[in-house]
């Protein structure tokens, strides 16, 4: 192990010491108050994260030069993910939870957009919520490399998206150099969506020793715990106020 992966795997055994600790002082200091909620009527309960593991079923997404298949590994982020938003505390709703599209429609082009809008419809019941889009990317240039993170118009949006951003670069993409980008209409989740959205593009399978990288599990779970970091920067407990 070089100084680097030192230095990351030291990053983690911090990160993952802090979780528990901020865990622990949820416990504690959020539990009673959501048990009681006459107590306290202008904090909320944790804001809802609906993660959205993007395409499923015959649409399979980006494809690797091995074969892999974006589908899957955005699936395999997307359930991590939410298992550790759930153990932090945080409401994580999944757009789809197997490998399949959110439509019986037969027509290709048809059930796309159907699945879309399908995905649009469940974020939009959670009116407080942050919809994280999970995919892969891929480009003409191998040489490509790293997360990027798209979000759309909002300034709390936008905030997630430099949030998730920075909190990559720092714990496990030192050399991702990188920046957020406001999603044109050509993302259709984010320009139809009606609350905070961003969309991650967590690596480039046209990049084989990334695309490598996005398979092992170890990986994604670094991966989905940096987002989650940076989701939490933005969404600390009790940060959504009602009424
Ligand atoms: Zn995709």
């Amino acid at each position: 192990m070089n100084k680097a992966a030192l230095k990351t795997s030291a990053g983690f055994a911090i990160l993952a010491i802090l979780l528990a600790i901020v865990i622990l002082i949820m416990h504690f200091f959020f539990s009673p108050r959501l048990s009681t909620p006459a107590a306290n009527t202008d904090i909320s309960p944790l804001p809802v994260i609906v993660i959205d593991a993007g395409h499923g079923g015959f649409d399979g997404g980006a494809v690797g030069g091995d074969g892999t298949l974006e589908k899957d590994l955005n699936l395999d982020i997307a359930r991590i993910l939410s298992e550790l938003l759930r153990v932090s505390g945080y409401e994580a709703v999944m757009t789809r939870t197997e490998d399949t599209m959110l439509t019986t429609d037969d027509g290709i082009g048809k059930a796309k957009m159907r699945d879309l809008k399908q995905r649009l419809i469940i974020a939009s019941s959670y009116p407080d919520a942050l919809l994280v889009s999970i995919h892969c990317n891929k480009f003409p240039a191998e040489r490509c490399r790293g997360l990027q993170v798209y979000y759309s118009g909002s300034e709390l949006a936008q905030n997630a998206a430099d949030s998730i951003q920075n909190s990559v670069a720092r714990l496990i993409q030192p050399e991702n150099r990188r920046q957020t980008k406001k999603a044109d209409s050509s993302i259709y989740l984010l320009d139809r969506a009606k609350t905070p959205s961003v969309l991650v593009e967590c690596g480039f399978l046209s990049n084989s020793e990334e695309c490598a990288l996005l398979k092992e599990d170890a990986y994604q779970k670094k991966l989905a715990l940096s987002i989650l970091s940076g989701i939490a920067e933005v969404y600390p407990p009790g940060s959504i106020s009602v009424g």
